[in-house]
C-alpha cells in the first residue's frame, strides 16, 4: 500500500482510489480494520522534527560569557597550580550545565505536553458514523470529512467537494487559497496543482469535502519534508531578552572594571595571580547570568498553573504579556453566554407566537400571542425551513437531550418538534440534494431539497440573519399558505421588538425550483418568500458577569464584537454590565456596527473605538481593524475567536486567545492561548495568573540583583583599598549557585498577593525595575558591602585566621539572602501579614540553606574545596544579626516607601 503513493492518486478517479485502499467512501473503514491498520501504518505522526537535541541543549549551556570566564579561569588556576581551585572551577561549570539542562528540560517538557493535550481532531467516517478522532489516529484507508476551519490530518484523494477552498502556503508558499475539485487529473499534474488532493497540515479555509486518506505521519508531503520546518523551542520572551542584553552590556563593563582593577593592583605590587583571582571574582560575582534561566522556569510554572485553570498557553512569552492586559475583545456566542439556545418567540404570518420550555427537551408548546391562530401555513413552513435548512442533530444521552452540531440549529429542530413537526421525518420527505453551509461573514444558510409525494421540483429554503433574508425576499407567505406582499417594516418591528430582549433572531425563507436547479452563492437569490422569524434566547453566563465585574475593578475594558444584531448584543451586553466599564453614569451607551466600521478611516475609528462597549454585525475582517485601532491608542489587546478569517485578528492581538472546544483549528493554531472551556471568566482568571507571575518575577529580579551588587561592590572595595579578598571565586560561585536555587526560585511559589486584581493594569512604557525596586536593590547592595566587608575586617581584627574570616563572609552573604528572601515576598507587606506559612516553600529552602552552610562551615571536604573553616557561637551570632539587621532595615523601608506604590 505504501508504494501507491508513488502510483499518483490525483490521476486516478477517487472511488477507485478508494477501491485501491479497500475502503468504503460511504461507511469509512471499521474499527477492526483501523486497529489493523494502525499496527501496519503506526500513528499519524510526524517524527524527526528538527529540534534541538538534548545534547545540543546541554553543550548550548556551555555557550555562556559567565562559563568562558570561568573556563579561563580553570585553565589559569591549573597553570599556577592551584589544582584545586581549579578541580572547583571546572566542577561548578559541570554542576551549573547539568542543572541549567535539567530545568531546561523540565520547562520543554511541560510546554510540550500542553502543546500536546491540544492535538488536533479529525472527523472520519468508522463503520458508517462521523466521529472525531485524534489526528493521530488516522489510518490510510480512512475516510475524513472536512469542515472549514479543519487542519487536513493526512494526505487526502478527495472524494467530494462542495465549494472547497485549501490554504496550502506552508506546503507550497502560495498564499491564496486553492480551489479544490475532485475530478481527476493529469498524471504529470505538479503537486501545487493537484486540485484533486488535500495534503497534511494544510487549512481548510471554506467550505467542505470529503477524501480518502493516502497517506500518513512520515510518508505524507509534509512528513517528507519535515526536517524544512523550523520547531524552535520558544523559551525567549521579550523579558529574557531584555535581560540578557542587559547581562551583556554588564558583561562588557565589569570585564573594563576588573581588567582596570587588575592593571592597578599589578602597579601596586600586588601579585600578579592575586589580582587575577579578584578580576575573575569581580566578573563571577556582579554578572547575573543565571536570571534568564531563572525567568524562563517561573514562566513556565506559570503555564501550568495557567492549564490548571483552563488556559493553555502556547507562546511561553504570553504570560508575561497577560500581566499587561488592558483591553479584552470577547465574542458573545459561548464565550460571554451559554450557547445554550432555545426558540422563544416565532413571528410568521404576521402574527406572534410564544414558545414555552428551556433546553433541548422536547417539553413544551408554541401558542398564539398577538393574531394567528391555527393553521398558519406560514408558521408550519418556517419552523419546516428551520429543521430542514439544518445540519444538527438532538440526541438523548446521560438522561439530558443534547445537541450535536450548531445549538443555533439545535434550537430549530426542538422549536418544529414543539408544534409536532418529526424534524427526522421532514429530512427524509424532503431530502436534501444540495447546501451552502452557514459561514460568518455570509450570514446565511441555504439548502435544496426534493419536493414530497415524487412531486416533480425542488424546493430551496434559505436562513439567516434578518437583513440577508430580507434582501432576497420580494413577497411573503400569508396564514392561508397563499403568497402575499411583504410587509418589511412590520418584519423589522417584530425582530426589534425581539432583539431588545436579548433574543438572536433567525429569518426563514423559501423558493419553489425546477428539478435541474442548484445552489449558487451569488447576489441573486431574489424571489424568495419570506416564512418568518424565530427569536432564540441565549442566556448570559452567569461567571461572565462576575468575571466582567472583576476585569473593570482591574482596570480593564471589556469589549464584546460579535455577528450578532446591534440590539441584541446591545441587551445581552448590557445584562452582563458592560456598560459600566465605558460610558459615563446616565450617558447612553453606542453600539457600533460592522457598517459602521466599514465607514470610518483608520484614524476616526483609532478615536471612537475607546468608547465603545459593544460591536455589533462584526465580520472576521473587521476585527484586524479594530485590534489594530486599540493598539494605537496603546492598548495591549486581547482578542476571542474560533473561525478560520478571525486568525489575522488573533496573530495581530497581544494575546490572541481561541476557543478549544468551539474553535477551528486554524484559529487555535494563530493564538497565543486556547480556552479548553470557550469561558470568558477563563480569560479573566488568565490575566490575573499572568499579573501574579510577573509579580513574582520581579520579586526574583529583587532579590537576585542585590547578591550580584554586593558580591561586585565588595571585590572592588578590596582591590581599592588593596586587602585581601573577602570572598574568593569559588566562593562567590558556591554562594551563586545554592541561593539562587534553594533561596530564590522559592519565589516562583508565591501565592497571589490579595488585590492583585484591584490595581489598574501596568503601563506598557513602564520600565521593568522602578524607582522603588531600585531603591531596594541600592539599599540591599549596600547593607551586603557594609555587613560582609566589616565583618570579615572585624574578624581579621580580632584574630580570626584568613580562612575563617572569609567563611564568615560567605554566611553573612548567605544569610542576609535569606532573610531578605522573606522580605521579597512582597513589596508593600511584611511576611507576617502575608502569613509565614503561606509559601512553605520558602520556610522549606530557608531550612535547606542553614543545613547547607553548616556543612559548608564544618565539613572537612568543604574545609579543602573551598577553603572554608569551622566558625564559633559568636561569630554566628554576629552572621544572624546581619541577616536580622537586613531584615529589618528592608522592612522600615516598605512603609516609608508604602506612599510611592
Ligand atoms: P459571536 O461572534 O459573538 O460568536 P455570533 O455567533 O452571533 O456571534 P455568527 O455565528 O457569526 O456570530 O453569526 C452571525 C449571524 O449569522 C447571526 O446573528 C445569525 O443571524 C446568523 N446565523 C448564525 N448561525 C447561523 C446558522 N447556523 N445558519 C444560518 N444563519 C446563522
Amino acid at each position: 500500500m505504501e508504494t501507491l503513493l508513488e502510483k499518483h492518486w490525483h490521476h486516478l478517479e477517487g472511488s477507485e482510489a478508494a477501491r485501491f485502499l479497500d475502503a468504503d467512501p460511504a461507511r469509512g473503514l471499521d474499527e477492526f480494520e483501523v486497529e489493523r491498520r494502525f499496527q501496519r501504518f503506526g500513528e499519524n505522526l510526524i517524527s524527526g522534527k528538527k529540534g534541538r537535541t538534548a545534547l545540543s541543549r546541554f553543550m548550548l549551556q556551555f555557550h555562556q560569557p559567565l562559563v568562558y570566564i570561568l573556563i579561563v579561569a580553570g585553565v589559569v588556576t591549573a597553570i599556577l597550580g592551584e589544582w584545586i581551585d581549579s578541580g572547583v572551577i571546572f566542577g561548578v561549570v559541570l554542576v551549573n550545565a547539568v542543572v541549567g539542562h535539567i530545568q531546561e528540560s523540565k520547562a520543554v517538557r511541560a510546554l510540550d505536553a500542553l502543546a500536546s493535550s491540544l492535538s488536533a481532531e479529525a472527523l472520519v467516517l468508522r463503520a458508517g458514523k462521523a466521529v472525531r478522532v485524534p489526528a493521530a489516529q488516522v489510518v490510510p484507508g480512512d475516510v475524513v470529512l472536512l469542515r472549514t476551519g479543519d487542519k487536513v490530518p493526512a494526505d487526502l484523494r478527495l472524494l467530494s467537494d462542495r465549494e472547497l477552498r485549501v490554504d496550502e502556503s506552508m506546503l507550497t508558499g502560495e498564499s491564496l487559497p486553492v480551489d479544490k475539485d475532485a475530478a481527476p487529473l493529469p498524471r504529470d499534474t505538479v503537486l501545487a496543482e493537484r486540485r484533486n488532493m488535500a495534503y497534511a497540515g494544510t487549512l481548510v479555509s471554506s467550505g467542505q469535502g470529503a477524501g480518502v486518506v493516502v497517506a500518513t505521519g512520515n510518508r505524507t508531503e509534509i512528513g517528507r519534508i519535515s526536517e524544512l520546518i523550523d520547531a524552535a523551542d520558544e523559551l525567549e520572551t521579550p523579558l529574557t531578552r531584555k535581560i540578557s542584553r542587559f547581562s551583556h552590556v554588564l558583561l562588557a563593563s565589569i570585564l573594563i572594571l576588573a581588567a582596570a582593577s587588575f592593571v592597578l593592583g599589578v602597579l601596586r605590587d600586588e601579585p600578579a595571580s592575586e589580582m587575577f583571582m579578584a578580576a575573575v571574582a569581580l566578573a563571577v560575582g556582579a554578572i547575573p547570568e543565571g536570571l534568564p534561566a531563572a525567568v524562563t522556569i517561573i514562566l513556565a510554572m506559570g503555564v501550568s498553573r495557567m492549564a490548571g485553570r483552563k488556559a493553555i498557553i502556547r507562546r511561553l512569552p504570553a504570560v508575561e504579556t497577560l500581566g499587561g492586559t488592558t483591553v479584552i475583545c470577547s465574542d458573545k456566542t459561548g464565550t460571554l453566554t451559554e450557547n445554550q439556545m432555545t426558540v422563544q418567540e416565532i413571528f410568521a404570518g404576521g402574527a406572534s407566537y410564544a414558545v414555552s420550555g428551556l433546553g433541548y427537551a422536547p417539553e413544551g408548546a408554541v401558542e398564539p400571542v398577538k393574531g394567528g391562530g391555527a393553521p398558519d401555513a406560514a408558521l408550519v413552513e418556517c419552523l419546516r425551513a428551520g429543521a430542514l435548512c439544518n445540519d444538527s442533530r438532538i440526541r438523548l444521552r446521560d438522561g439530558r437531550h443534547q445537541v450535536e452540531g450548531d445549538p443555533t440549529e439545535g434550537a430549530l429542530l426542538v422549536s418544529a418538534g414543539k408544534y409536532g413537526l418529526d424534524a427526522g421525518r421532514e429530512q427524509e420527505e424532503y431530502a436534501r440534494v444540495d447546501v451552502l453551509p452557514f459561514e460568518s461573514r455570509w450570514r446565511y444558510m441555504a439548502t435544496l431539497h426534493t419536493l414530497p409525494g415524487g412531486k416533480v421540483g425542488r424546493v430551496a429554503c434559505l436562513k439567516g440573519a434578518v437583513e440577508r433574508v430580507l434582501d432576497c425576499c420580494k413577497s411573503a407567505m400569508l396564514p392561508s399558505g397563499e403568497v402575499g406582499g411583504l410587509d418589511v417594516a412590520a418584519v423589522i418591528e417584530a425582530q426589534h421588538a425581539m432583539a431588545a430582549k436579548g433574543l438572536r433572531v433567525l429569518a426563514f425563507a423559501s423558493k419553489e425550483l425546477p428539478e435541474d436547479a442548484r445552489l449558487e452563492r451569488s447576489e441573486s437569490c431574489m424571489g424568495m418568500v419570506f416564512l418568518g422569524l424565530q427569536g432564540m434566547i441565549d442566556p448570559p453566563r452567569e461567571e461572565a458577569r462576575t468575571a466582567i465585574a472583576a476585569c473593570l475593578r482591574a482596570g480593564i475594558k471589556v469589549k464584546m464584537i460579535t455577528g450578532d444584531h446591534a440590539r441584541t448584543a446591545e441587551a445581552i451586553g448590557m445584562r452582563l454590565g458592560l456598560r459600566g466599564g465605558d460610558c459615563l453614569a446616565g450617558e447612553d451607551c453606542p453600539v457600533m456596527t460592522g457598517r459602521e466600521i466599514a465607514e470610518l478611516s483608520d484614524a476616526e475609528l483609532t478615536r471612537q473605538v475607546p468608547g465603545i462597549p459593544v460591536f455589533a454585525r462584526v465580520s472576521p475582517e473587521q476585527k484586524l481593524r479594530l485590534v489594530m485601532a486599540l493598539q494605537r491608542n496603546g492598548e495591549i489587546c486581547a482578542m476571542t475567536g474560533d473561525g478560520v478569517n478571525d486568525a489575522p485578528a488573533l496573530k495581530q492581538a497581544d494575546i490572541g486567545v481561541a476557543m478549544g472546544i468551539t474553535g477551528t483549528e486554524v484559529a487555535k493554531e494563530a493564538a497565543d492561548m486556547v480556552l479548553t472551556d470557550d469561558n470568558f471568566a477563563t480569560i479573566t482568571a488568565a490575566v490575573e495568573e499572568g499579573r501574579g507571575v510577573f509579580a513574582n518575577l520581579l520579586k526574583f529580579i529583587a532579590w537576585t540583583l542585590p547578591t550580584n551588587a554586593g558580591e561586585g561592590l565588595v571585590i572592588l572595595a578590596a582591590v581599592l583599598f588593596g586587602v585581601a579578598l573577602p570572598i574568593l571565586p569559588v566562593q562567590i560561585l558556591w554562594i551563586n549557585m545554592t541561593t539562587a536555587g534553594c533561596l530564590g526560585l522559592m519565589l516562583a511559589f508565591e501565592p497571589m498577593e490579595p488585590g492583585i486584581m484591584d490595581r489598574p493594569p501596568r503601563r506598557p512604557e513602564r520600565p521593568m525595575l522602578d524607582r522603588i525596586i531600585l531603591r531596594r536593590i541600592g539599599i540591599v547592595s549596600l547593607l551586603l558591602l557594609v555587613s560582609a566587608f566589616g565583618l570579615f575586617k572585624w574578624e581579621l581584627a580580632f584574630g580570626a585566621s584568613m580562612e575563617a574570616a572569609r567563611t564568615v563572609a560567605v554566611n553573612v552573604f548567605v544569610m542576609v539572602e535569606a532573610f531578605y528572601l522573606l522580605n521579597a515576598r512582597s513589596f508593600t507587606r511584611s511576611p507576617f501579614a502575608l502569613g509565614l506559612a503561606t509559601n512553605k516553600w520558602v520556610l522549606g529552602g530557608f531550612w535547606t540553606m542553614a543545613a547547607l552552610q553548616l556543612f559548608y562551615t564544618y565539613a572537612p571536604v568543604m574545609h579543602r574545596l573551598f577553603s572554608s573553616a569551622p566558625l564559633g557561637p559568636w561569630q554566628w551570632l554576629r552572621i544572624v544579626g546581619c541577616g536580622l539587621g537586613v531584615y529589618f532595615l528592608v522592612e522600615l523601608d516598605k512603609k516609608l516607601s508604602a506612599s510611592d506604590i
